[in-house]
Parts: C-alpha cells; structure tokens; sequence
C-alpha cells in the first residue's frame, strides 16, 4: 500500500516555508497529472502530506483552551498526523498496534471541525470578555474622573481612543491604546495622590485650628446664673462647632435631650423654689455622669437640658443616658424638710453625616418626644 512507504517521523519544516514550497510544486506538476497512475500516486501522496502538515501545524499553534490544554492538542494532531501518515492507531484507539480498516478521513475532519468551533467559540468569548472588562474600566474611570475638579483632558482624550480601540477590531491598535491610556492614567493618579496630599494636610491645620477655637470659645461662654451650666446661646454655638469637626474628622458625636417629667406638678405642689432647687440637684447630676473635659452640658430653657458627648457613638451615648436616668432616679431632693423624687425623659441621637445642628437637635427632641409618649422616665435613641 502507498502508506506504508511514508515516512514515520519527518521533520517538521515551519509551516509557512512548506505551504509555499508545496504550492509551487503542485503548480508545476498539475498539468503534467493524466490518468497517469504514478502522477496520481505521487498527487495523493501530496495531499497526505499536507493534511499531516495541517494538523501538525494546528498542534504546533495550539493554545490553552476552556476544557483542553495546548499540549494536550498538540498530541491529539500528532497522533492524528501519523495516523494518517504512517496508519498507526487513530487517537482513542491506541491499545491496537495498527489501523483498522484503513484511514479514518471521518474521524480527522470531525477532530479538527470540533477542535475549531471550540477555538472559535473560546476566542470569541475571552474576547467579549475582555471588551467587557475595559468597558466597565472605562466607564468607572470616567466617573471617577467627571467627579475629579481637575479632570485631566489628556486622560480624556485617551480613554476616549481606547473606547474607539475596543470597538475597533485590532488587538494591536487595542494593545497600543491600552499601554498609552496606562502611562497617563498613571501620570495622572500620582498628580492626584500629591493634590490629596496638601488637601489632607489643610484639612488637619483646619480641624487644629478649630478645636482651638472651642477650646477658646469654652472658656468665653455665658453660663446660666441658676444651674451654672453652659446657657442657650452658649449650646447653640457649640453645637455648631460640634457639627464641623464631625464632619471633617469623621468622628462620631452623640446628643441628649433631657426634660424634667411633670415639672409643672413639681412647681404646683411644692412651690416655685423647690422647683429650683430641682432643678439645680439634676443639673448637678448631669454635670456628674459627664464629667470628661471635652462633654458639653447645657441648660436648654426651662426645665430642659442638652448634653453634647463628642468621640462617642451611640450605643455609648445610650449608656450614659440610662446612668443619668438612674441618678435622677435615686435622687432626692430636700426642700424645707420635704422629700421630692423626680424622674427625667431622654432622646439620644448620634451625629450622622449630612447632619446640620438643627437636624441632629431635632432627632434628639423626637427620641425625647416619643420617651414621653411611651410613659416618661425612659430614653429613646433616634432612628
Ligand atoms: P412633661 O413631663 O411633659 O415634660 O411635663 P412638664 O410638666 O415637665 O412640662 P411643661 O412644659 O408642661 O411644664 C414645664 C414647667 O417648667 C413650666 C414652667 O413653669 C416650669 N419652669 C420653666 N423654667 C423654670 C424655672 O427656671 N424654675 C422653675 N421653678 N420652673 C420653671
Ligand atoms: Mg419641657
Ligand atoms: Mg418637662
């Protein structure tokens, strides 16, 4: 048979070489094939080699693959190829020592039909993917940038030749456009690191100079002549400061409302002097469950106070209200040898970014609010 003249193992010559060689080749003899049997002969053998070279150079150019490694491919069109050369055992009948039935031409087209569909569908795939990626690079990095003052032109102007690189077909021009939107990109980060840099830095000689401030303004504050708390005026101010050193630190805050219950009943049993001297005994035991340096008692008008706690969250806030509730409980106020207890509502509200003075103060007045509503001598944390 004419295979078995093949040779077993022929050097493999570079594709490219071969192809161009072979045409040539087949082109000169073409005209001399007849019905010449030995012009056939050598014809076929041609096209046996060729196909060979085919599938070794598939197996040469084989690349890693979602179920199949390269070097698996590789293998398959090498046994393929002597398969066909040489009629050793077809891939997946290898314990035969030899083909049967001749050569399997089925079996080789079917092989390399599904091995490109499988190449074509992961290219087209890993493609898309990658399109995908960069789009939505692209699309954040405009954000990212549209939110940026300082929006660089030249990074604009780049991103937008990538954009066109995607949509464009070439993995060269996608590639080169890629590196180029990069070397800006970076450019530009470093410029933006060293902006935020010298913003941080104003942003900390600022927040120095505020606490100054309230060091400064403590100091000057009107107290109310009664309870010698800080007044009104005095917790407004406060307050405000409170407010702009949250919002640029970043650290929490929290705010209590306090409101005497039934002070009124106090007054009308006991007279308005007893009603002071209430007054003074809970101011006292606010001023004793706030005692650090930076906490902020007010006396808000009447028979209400306010307490500003800075550095502290919430649930902190909650448990240093439920002490003031258990001191005003345990208290008992002496006043021309008669005994008078006393209760107080709290509404706790943490400092929330976004928060105004008057926003964080009205949370805390709700929370004080909805303490009444739900039968007094109790404390509500805002929502
Ligand atoms: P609630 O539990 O709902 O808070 O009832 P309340 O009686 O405490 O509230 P209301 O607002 O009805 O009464 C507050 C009273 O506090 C009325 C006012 O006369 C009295 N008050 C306000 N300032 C002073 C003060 O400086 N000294 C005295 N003795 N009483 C005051
Ligand atoms: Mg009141
Ligand atoms: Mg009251």
């Amino acid at each position: 048979m004419w295979w078995q003249r093949r040779r077993a193992a022929k050097e493999e010559v570079p594709v490219g070489v071969q192809l161009t060689e072979e045409t040539a080749t087949v082109a000169e003899e073409m005209s001399q094939v007849d019905d010449d049997p030995q012009a056939n002969m050598a014809e076929l053998e041609r096209a046996v080699d060729t196909v060979a070279a085919l599938l070794r150079a598939v197996g040469k150019y084989a690349f890693d693959l979602e179920k199949i490694d390269a070097k698996t491919v590789n293998e398959m069109c090498e046994k393929w190829a002597r398969h066909i050369l040489v009629g050793t055992p077809r891939p997946g009948d290898e314990e035969r020592s030899v083909a049967q039935g001749g050569r399997d031409w089925a079996g080789v087209r079917l092989f390399m039909a599904q091995h490109r569909r499988s190449e074509s569908k992961y290219v087209t795939k890993t493609l898309h993917d990658l399109r995908e990626v960069i789009w939505s690079f692209v699309h954040h990095l405009s954000r990212a940038f549209i939110e940026d003052q300082a929006v660089d032109d030249q990074v604009t102007r780049q991103l937008d030749q990538l954009r066109a690189a995607i949509v464009s077909n070439s993995t060269e021009h996608l590639k080169r456009a890629a590196i180029a939107a990069i070397a800006v990109i970076e450019r530009s980060v470093t410029e933006r690191k060293q902006r935020q840099q010298t913003q941080l830095e104003e942003l900390g000689n600022r927040l120095r100079r505020l606490r100054q401030e309230l060091e400064e303004a403590r100091r000057e504050m009107a107290l109310d002549p009664l309870t010698e708390l800080y007044n009104r005026k005095a917790l407004d101010e406060q307050l405000t400061r409170t407010v702009d050193i949250s919002l640029l630190s970043g650290q929490t805050a929290c705010l209590l409302m306090i409101d005497v219950d039934h002070f009124k009943s106090i007054n009308d049993t006991f007279g308005h002097a007893a009603g002071d001297a209430v007054l003074k005994q809970i101011a006292n035991c606010c001023a004793r469950t706030f005692p650090r340096k930076t906490d902020f008692v007010a006396r808000y008008g009447g028979e209400e106070f306010v307490v500003i706690v800075p550095d502290t969250a919430t649930d902190a806030g909650r448990m240093l209200g439920e002490r003031l509730l258990e001191a005003v409980r345990s208290l008992t106020v002496i006043h021309n040898g008669q005994e008078i207890r006393v209760t107080v509502s709290i509404g706790v509200s943490g400092f929330i970014r976004g928060d105004s003075a008057a926003t964080w103060l009205n949370r805390a007045d709700h929370a004080l609010y909805q303490a009444k509503q739900a039968g007094r001598n109790r404390l509500v944390v805002a929502e």
